[in-house]
Parts: C-alpha cells; sequence; structure tokens
C-alpha cells in the first residue's frame, strides 16, 4: 500500500530568497569562485526548501525541483541527449551543461524558448534519429539521497517522457519526416531505469509532468501518451507515479491518463476550473489519487480558501484519494510575501508568494480530512482578506469604469491608410528608406549609478532629472552626427519598459523582493496589478518634449503597450483580462495624446509580448487575439491623420499571430528579421500587410557590428519584397544592453548602408 499524497506543491522556486543562486552562478561564471562554491549554495537553497516545505506541514515534498539553469536541459542530460558539439568540447559534466545552456566561443548555445504561457523559458533539447537514450547522470536519484539524509523524503519531479520529446526539435541533418517523439520507445526504457533507482533509492512516488498536454494534440501524439504511461504503469520496479498535467485544460489526454495504470493524477483547476464536471465521468480515477490543483501557482493572490475547499469537496467520492495542490509548481512566483517590507500593508494582506500557498494548501488538506473546524482560524482570516479585497475602495475607480462603459467602436478606429499616409509624408517630409531606432540606446554605468543613487537618496529628483537631461542631450546629438531621420530619446529614464509605466499608473504596486526565474540567473519582478488602471499624470511627455526642443527632425515618442504591460505583470483576477487590457490601453490612450499635443509627430507603441500571452488552445485564440488587437488601436487611435504610429515587436516568427499584426493597423511595424535574412517579409506580403515596415537590418542580440556591404545586402534583399516607399531601415530591437563602442560603428554602417541604397531606388 502506498502512502498517500495528502497535501502537496507541484514545484518550488530554486533562485534562492535573495536570488543566491543568481550571484553564485554569475561569479562562477565569471570565474570567481570555484564549482565548489557553486555547490555550496545550491546545496544550501535545497537543504532551505526541504526543510521548510517539511516543517510547514505538506505531507509530500516535491524533490528535484532544484537547476543549476533550466529543468528541460536538466531532463536532457539525465537521458544523455547531449549533441556531441558540447561533448567534444572536452568540459567537465558542469561545464558542458554551462555550455549548452549558454554556449562558449564557437559553441552557440541550445535554442530558448518559451515554457507554455508562462514568462519562464526553457533550453530546447535537440533530439536526433540515432539519439541512444540512458541514463547517463543521476542527480535525481543523489537529491533524493541528500533529502533523505536531512530527514525529508521527497518526491522526485521529473518532466515526463511525451512533454521532453514534444518540446525538444530534431537535430540539425534530421530527414524532414523525424520528429522527436518517434524516438518514445528508445526513451522509456531511460526513464525506467531511473524509476529503478529512485524506487531503490526509497523513493515512494515520483511526479511526471505532462503539461504539453494543455496545448492542442493530434490523435497519434495521445496515442503515444497512453503507450507510454501503459508501459511505465506496467513495470514492476517502480514508485508510485503522480502524472501532473497543467497551464489548462488537459481535454483527451484526461480520459487517457485516467485509464492509465498510474498511481495519482494532478489537475490544474485554477487555469482550468471545467475539469472539475469532468472528473465524475472518469472511472479510471476510483482508485488513484487525485492531486486536485486549487492553489495559483502562477499568480499572487491569496486564496479563496471558501471556495477552493468547496471545490474540493465536490471531488471527494470520485477518487481513492483527493490530495490538495498547487495548479502548477510555484516557480513562477516570488519566495515569500513577508519579505515585502515596503508594499502597501492593505494591498499586501491580499498576497500569497510561494511560501504563502504552501501554507494554505496545508490549511486546504486539513480542512478536507478533518472538517474545517480544526483550521477555523486560518480559514476566517483567509476569508476577511478575500472580501477586504473584494469590497476595497482603491480597486475601484467610477471614472475608469465610465469611461470604458462609454467605449464605442469608433474610439479604436483611425481614418484609412492612404489617408494618413499622405498626411503623415506632407507632414513628417522623411526621405526614401527613413532611418530611425527602437528606442533605448545604451544604458550606460553612469545612468544606472544616476538611477541607483535617486533610489537611495544620494541625489534628489532635480539632480536626477538633469543628469537625464544631460543623458538625452547626448543621446539627441549623436543621432543628429550620425544623420538618422526619426530620432528618439534614449530611453535612460527607464528601468525596464514595463515597470516603467506600472511605477507611474494607478492600480499598481512593486515589489522589491519579488523575483522571478525568467531564464538561468535571469530574473524578473513583475508589478502587480491590482486595481483598476488609470493614469494621474504624463509619463513621458517631459523628456519627449526635451529631447525635440533639441532637434529639427522628429523625435518618437516610446510607450509600451496595453498587452506588454500585463503580460509582464501579475494581472488581477477578479474581472476578465480583456476588461484589465482596456484599461491599460486607456491610460496609454491618454499619453499618446498628450504627446501629440506637446508637439511629438510619430509615436511608438512596443508590443513585443503580443504573442506570448496566446492562449495554448487554438479554441481560444480568436477571442484573445481580438481583445489584445482591440486595445493596441484603442491606445492608438483617436489622433490626427498626421501623427504617426509605430510599433515594435521582436521576433519575426508570426505563427497565429501574423494576421494580428496586420490588424493592430499601425502605420509603421518594426520587426526582428536580421538572422532570418528578410524572410519575414514575404510572410507578411503572403497575409496582405501593406504599411509601413521596418526588418532590422542589424542583430542587437550579438556583439558583432555588420558591416555596410552586410546591411546594404539585407536592404536591397528588404527591397525584393517590399516597394521602397513602404521600407524603413533600423536594428532588431532597442540598444539598451549593447555598448557605445558596437553601436556607434554599427549604426554607422546602418546609415551608409541607406545612403548606398537610396540613389538606386
Ligand atoms: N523601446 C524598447 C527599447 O528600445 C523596446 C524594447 C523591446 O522591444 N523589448 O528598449
Ligand atoms: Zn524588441
Amino acid at each position: 500500500m502506498t502512502t498517500k499524497i495528502g497535501s502537496t506543491v507541484l514545484g518550488y522556486p530554486r533562485i534562492g530568497p535573495d536570488r543566491e543562486l543568481k550571484r553564485a552562478l554569475e561569479s562562477y561564471w565569471a570565474g570567481r569562485s570555484s564549482a565548489d562554491d557553486l555547490r555550496a549554495v545550491a546545496g544550501k537553497i535545497r537543504a532551505d526548501s526541504w526543510r521548510f516545505l517539511a516543517d510547514a506541514g505538506l505531507d509530500s515534498v516535491p524533490g528535484n525541483t532544484f537547476s543549476y539553469y533550466d529543468q528541460v536541459l536538466d531532463t536532457a542530460v539525465t537521458f544523455g541527449a547531449v549533441p556531441s558539439r558540447y561533448t567534444e568540447l572536452g568540459l567537465n559534466p558542469l561545464d558542458t551543461y554551462f555550455a549548452m545552456a549558454r554556449g562558449v566561443d564557437s559553441t552557440p548555445p541550445l535554442e530558448m524558448t518559451k515554457w507554455f504561457d508562462t514568462n519562464y523559458h526553457y533550453l530546447v533539447p535537440e533530439i536526433s534519429p540515432q539519439e541512444r537514450f540512458s541514463l547517463s547522470d543521476r542527480t535525481p536519484v543523489e537529491q533524493f539521497r541528500e533529502a533523505s539524509e536531512q530527514g525529508v523524503t521527497t518526491r522526485p519531479v521529473l518532466v515526463g517522457p511525451l512533454t521532453f520529446l514534444l518540446l525538444s526539435k530534431p537535430a540539425e541533418g534530421s530527414p524532414d519526416s523525424f520528429t522527436p517523439l518517434d524516438k518514445l520507445d528508445d526513451l522509456l526504457p531511460a526513464y525506467a531505469a531511473l524509476l529503478a533507482e529512485l524506487k531503490r533509492a526509497g523513493a515512494e512516488w515520483v511526479q511526471l509532468d505532462e503539461p504539453a498536454f494543455a496545448a492542442d494534440r493530434t490523435q497519434a501524439e495521445l496515442d503515444a501518451l497512453r503507450e507510454a504511461y501503459r508501459t511505465l504503469g506496467e513495470l514492476s520496479d517502480r514508485p508510485a507515479l503522480l502524472v501532473a498535467g497543467y497551464f489548462g485544460d488537459l481535454g483527451d489526454a484526461l480520459d487517457v491518463l485516467a485509464d492509465s495504470p498510474v498511481e495519482a493524477l494532478g489537475v490544474d483547476l485554477v487555469t482550468s476550473p471545467s475539469t472539475i464536471d469532468k472528473l465524475p465521468g472518469l472511472t479510471g480515477l476510483r482508485n488513484k489519487s487525485v492531486v486536485a490543483g486549487l492553489v495559483d501557482g502562477r499568480n499572487i493572490w491569496r486564496t479563496d480558501l471558501d471556495k477552493a475547499l468547496t471545490t474540493g469537496a465536490t471531488l471527494l467520492g470520485l477518487a481513492d484519494e483527493v490530495a490538495i495542490g498547487t495548479s502548477c509548481s510555484l516557480l513562477h512566483v516570488p519566495y515569500d510575501v513577508e519579505a515585502e517590507a515596503q508594499i502597501d500593508p492593505q494591498v499586501k494582506s491580499w498576497l500569497a508568494f510561494a511560501a504563502q500557498k504552501v501554507r494554505e494548501v496545508v490549511v486546504l488538506g486539513r480542512a478536507l480530512r478533518e472538517g474545517r473546524g480544526a483550521v477555523a482560524d486560518a480559514l476566517a482570516e483567509a476569508a476577511a482578506a478575500v472580501a477586504d479585497r473584494a469590497a476595497a475602495d482603491r480597486i475601484r475607480n467610477g471614472e475608469v469604469q465610465t469611461r470604458l462603459r462609454a467605449l464605442r467602436p469608433a474610439d479604436s478606429r483611425r481614418n484609412d491608410y492612404a489617408q494618413r499616409q499622405k498626411a503623415q509624408e506632407e507632414a513628417l517630409q522623411l526621405p526614401p528608406l527613413p532611418t530611425t531606432t527602437i528606442g533605448s540606446f545604451p544604458q550606460t554605468t553612469d545612468v544606472r549609478k544616476a538611477r541607483a543613487a535617486l533610489r537611495n537618496g544620494t541625489i534628489d529628483a532635480a539632480t536626477y532629472k538633469q543628469r537625464m537631461r544631460d543623458e538625452i542631450q547626448r543621446v539627441i546629438e549623436r543621432q543628429e552626427e550620425l544623420g538618422l531621420d526619426v530620432l528618439v530619446h534614449g530611453e535612460p529614464e527607464r528601468n525596464d519598459m514595463v515597470q516603467y509605466f506600472s511605477e507611474l499608473m494607478d492600480g499598481f504596486v512593486s515589489t522589491h523582493k519579488g523575483w522571478v526565474q525568467s531564464y538561468g540567473s535571469r530574473c524578473v519582478r513583475p508589478p502587480i496589478l491590482f486595481g483598476d488602471v488609470s493614469r494621474p499624470n504624463p509619463m513621458t511627455v517631459e523628456w519627449a518634449t526635451y529631447a525635440q526642443k533639441l532637434t529639427d527632425k522628429p523625435v518618437k515618442g516610446m510607450l509600451t503597450g496595453p498587452v506588454t504591460i500585463l503580460a509582464w505583470s501579475f494581472v488581477r483576477d477578479d474581472q476578465p483580462l480583456a476588461d484589465t487590457a482596456k484599461q491599460v490601453a486607456l491610460a496609454i490612450r491618454d499619453e499618446v495624446h498628450d504627446l501629440e499635443a506637446a508637439g511629438i509627430r510619430v509615436v511608438q507603441v512596443d508590443e513585443p509580448a503580443l504573442r506570448e500571452l496566446l492562449p495554448l488552445r487554438a479554441v481560444q485564440q480568436k477571442h484573445y487575439l481580438d481583445w489584445a488587437v482591440e486595445s493596441f488601436r484603442l491606445a492608438t487611435s483617436g489622433v490626427t491623420d498626421t501623427t504617426q504610429i509605430h510599433t515594435h515587436l521582436c521576433y519575426s516568427e508570426f505563427g497565429d499571430v501574423i494576421n494580428a499584426i496586420v490588424a493592430l493597423e499601425a502605420d509603421v511595424t518594426s520587426i526582428e528579421a536580421a538572422r532570418s535574412r528578410m524572410e519575414v517579409l514575404s510572410d507578411l506580403n503572403a497575409v496582405g500587410f501593406a504599411k509601413g515596415v521596418g526588418p532590422g537590418v542589424y542583430d542587437i542580440h550579438s556583439p558583432r557590428v555588420p558591416e555596410t556591404e552586410e546591411v546594404t545586402s539585407l536592404l536591397r534583399a528588404a527591397l525584393e519584397a517590399v516597394p521602397a516607399q513602404r521600407l524603413w531601415v533600423n536594428p532588431d530591437c532597442g540598444l539598451k544592453t549593447r555598448g557605445y563602442a558596437e553601436v556607434n560603428t554599427a549604426l554607422k554602417n546602418v546609415i551608409s548602408a541607406t545612403a548606398a541604397v537610396r540613389p538606386t531606388l
């Protein structure tokens, strides 16, 4: 008889409460500390987490949730899927691992991409038809033992075999017909070997994560899921298996897993509450445990425990055990709200970060087993916080709601493009192939120091403002010298393109230590959008107009779009996201209007995250794209024809969002294109895109400086696809992360290339 799961979480943050792992990694990479130093930091993070999770009262503590970089990369290494270009480097195992994650000199890293619809990024394994999987690295077993020695029996968490292969890509040179999933039968024995070793080490349970089934899957993929879990389930020498599917509705995979010979199923009842209605029909669950994911692993609000408990109770009797869990790993939320000393106390009382969510799970588990009375105080306190939030005046702004109700379709429509184009041509008088940049110029040490000094109080606001003005002046002079046509102020005053705006709008709070891992050692600190959003004062007008006074060339105002602001924040969960998006759009719209009124003739509204919020399932995508496009248009309409609206997207693989990009109706769209050599332009032509376009001719993601001839040839390639009247010349993205040494030469070459091409038009 296996022990029951009880209360658990599907995973835990691992960067360290003070980002200890980030610092240890970066110091190791820089050669400032040894591998042993790094291991010591990692060991302490693991030990502290296990101890905390066990002491907090979880019945089952997840293990193997630590990673030096990424859990998908870990899985590849565990099963020996290491491309030969890395093994040939002859490095030790740790450095081989980091070479895959970050690359070394001549060897680029694995590709990195987003983990489903979160802001976490994983490394994409490369699988060849000849791949020979084997249990090559025993970290999951070692960490199980390490925890056991510290008195905590963990439930090792592994990326499931289907999700692992579905997230992988075919190695270069594989035949077109090959997909990594073809290798499932070769991979399963390696999983079996690991399961056997974990069992021998004393593991009672192992968790296999299969979030890939929250997205649309083919029948063949569902069949593979069935086969795989039949094979793993029928192994005699293994721990009990918990298969966790999260980030959405599992669709047909739910039936497949319910019928499979595994012992437990984890379902995400936060993202997909309707799953609850499907569970009674699944007779296969009767002899299983169901881990009811009732505590949101991706957002930071306190759980409505009463409601969660009622939901949990409806499951009793449907399964052998109803265990309480989080909807997904807590990797996606910060560690501990108690570490926030400066956050507004009322808003703080509404929040639950990872540590608080662990306690919520424990309370729910006890309430379900022992009755509400056993945890009456905790339930009452939670109910009070939830009620306080729902009733709080500060989450509502009557004016914003009135404006929202009064919106009509005409508010998000501009006059015809032909008319706008003509008006803008006359007003702006730009040369053919106008040159511009994406917004930010290199953030120098001085700029960063000034910001830190303002924060620490070592300089006052007036001094700070003067320093920023000086920087803007330098950036404008530089652009004049280079001969760019549409200038920018350079964004020196911005810490981050979302945080900057969130700090100036009502309805948001910022955290001080609310870091969440984005990839590797990189963390972000998303603002918290808690109430109706509005813009009490102009946010960028002073900087933009200051810059405009210094030049006769048009200065482009620079804003972040509503979708991107939502995508990179923790958002409220008490109203549809579409409504929140419209509120943010209205705030941005006000800013666009103020910029126009102040004499700014070109305004760029960046939407690099448009693709990121795309729902995993096709049936939900249209609704999303409709409101996403509508909110961008709401933000950018209502200006005169002469005001030119730009947008910027950081990528060129548009996939399912390509029609939405057309629908944004921006006068000029700048995109990443240098790496794919302008291929994107024919994709845009194919869907009827016929407005201004600035395909990046300078890849800012690399320190490499493009030669003039190279840019010339990119421009000629672009002119094959786009008429000269529509073509703009710009880098791929903002220059913030680059140094002036590269940027100066690169922009000079971009200008020379443009000058070389113009006479041939
Ligand atoms: N305007 C921003 C910048 O140049 C755009 C950044 C982005 O697209 N991620 O930095
Ligand atoms: Zn960009």
